[in-house]
């Protein structure tokens, strides 16, 4: 009798106070990061993936409802040293048609580290992730929508560590008078929103309608990597902090990431005057919710008035609603760190280099993709009408190292 109580007890208790799954989690797509720590009835508790990496708060998952009604998803109270560190002011992003268009769910969603979705049907499926993802696939999405654009040309960069065909894009003729600009994005793969930036950029730059586009074109070619880190975006990886060390710690002699060390050879052949890397800052530190350029303050000469000029152009230009900014955070250089803006603001012959971080989501700010590309194209524009030249001169030769 004791036995058989103890039995049923057993039983019990692994069908309903543990309770079964009501949703099922998954992130075994392009970009897909997610740790499930728990997941029963209607409370599933998860992390960031980290794979031996630092603390650090990207994730991306897709969630199947078996029952409906409401789920809540939870994350650690701390991540990546920050309180509530996983989920942005604007909270996470979600999409309800497998990935093809996202939104932010809003802050009034969450409460603390927490946020609940309500199912409606069995079979319902939703992905939900830290910010709005881009893959490879989103890539190829924006190109096909630009397809038979006279300037735009796609070729191969290198091929990545595991095998994936890294891409260059380059608008506008390589003529011998041109001024060769640089823009890379992605050398942290979880930093996502600076490609929506980007498409902006590349937008103006090949628009056939454009003024902006047609002054570019005539004065530069404009060569763009757009996904640095190919792998890491793929697999969902955090990117910054990897060890040994990340893309953007790899502008070496010796750099270990064949796509740094194919972006140092395009230099060695194209010979940039202007490079550009944008990434975004941190996710919710108060002081990484606006646009702000960093960078070698006097390297090459005068970078910091050229940026703050281009910073004060772009400004003029930004859409109502977008992110305070940017500001003009370049420092005297204290410690040498090999990052590509750096790397580039020694180079021969370069008259400006500088990293933009465009905050993913900042409270109360336009954050969207279509607000971001529009970002991205006021900052060519900008680029078009700052008078580089008459502030200072490009960096001398000799003094590469
Ligand atoms: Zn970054």
């Amino acid at each position: 009798m004791v036995l058989r109580a103890f039995a049923f007890l057993l039983i019990f208790n692994s069908v309903f106070s543990h309770g079964e799954e009501a949703v099922r989690i998954r992130s075994d797509f392009p970009g897909g990061n997610i740790k499930i720590v728990q997941n029963e009835g209607s409370t599933i508790r998860l992390e960031p993936d980290l794979r031996g990496d630092r603390p650090w708060f990207y994730w991306c998952l897709e969630a199947k409802a078996l029952t409906p009604g409401k789920v809540t998803f939870i994350f650690p109270e701390k991540v990546a040293g920050h309180k509530n560190g996983a989920i942005g002011p604007q909270g996470p992003a979600i999409s309800e048609d497998s990935g093809k268009t996202w939104e932010w769910m809003g802050a009034d969603k969450v409460v603390e580290n927490t946020f609940s979705f309500e199912f409606s049907k069995p079979g319902e499926t939703i992905r939900l992730a830290v910010t709005i993802p881009y893959t490879t696939e989103d890539l190829d999405k924006f190109l096909s929508t630009q397809k038979g654009n006279p300037f735009l040309k796609v070729s191969n960069l290198t091929k990545s560590r595991n095998g994936r065909e890294v891409e260059l894009l380059t608008i506008g003729d390589r003529g011998e008078s041109k001024e060769p600009v640089l823009v890379t994005a992605r050398h942290h793969a979880a930093e996502t929103m600076a490609s929506f930036v980007v498409e902006g950029i590349l937008e103006e730059a090949m628009d056939e309608e454009s003024e902006a586009g047609e002054k570019f074109r005539e004065r530069h070619v404009l060569f763009c990597v757009p996904i640095t880190d190919k792998d890491g975006v793929e697999e969902g990886d955090q990117g910054k902090n990897r060890k040994p060390h990340d893309h953007n710690r790899d502008y070496t002699d010796e750099p270990i990431y064949p796509e740094v060390r194919a972006i140092q050879q395009l230099h060695t052949k194209e010979r940039f005057v202007y490079a550009l890397d944008v990434h975004c800052p941190t996710l919710v530190m108060a002081d990484h919710q606006v646009m702000y350029f960093v960078g070698a303050k006097i390297h090459p000469p005068k970078n910091f008035e050229k940026v703050t000029a281009f910073a004060k152009e772009i400004k003029s230009r930004l859409p109502e609603g977008a992110p305070v900014g940017p500001l003009v955070w370049l420092r005297d250089e204290v410690k040498i760190s090999p990052k590509n803006s750096r790397w580039f603001a020694f180079r021969n012959g370069m008259m400006m280099s500088a990293t933009l971080e465009v905050p993913f989501a900042p409270k109360g700010r336009k954050a969207d993709v279509e607000s971001c590309r529009a970002y991205g194209r006021a900052i060519l524009k900008a680029f078009v009408a700052t008078p580089f030249e008459e502030i200072g001169p490009a960096q001398a030769a000799g003094s590469d190292n």
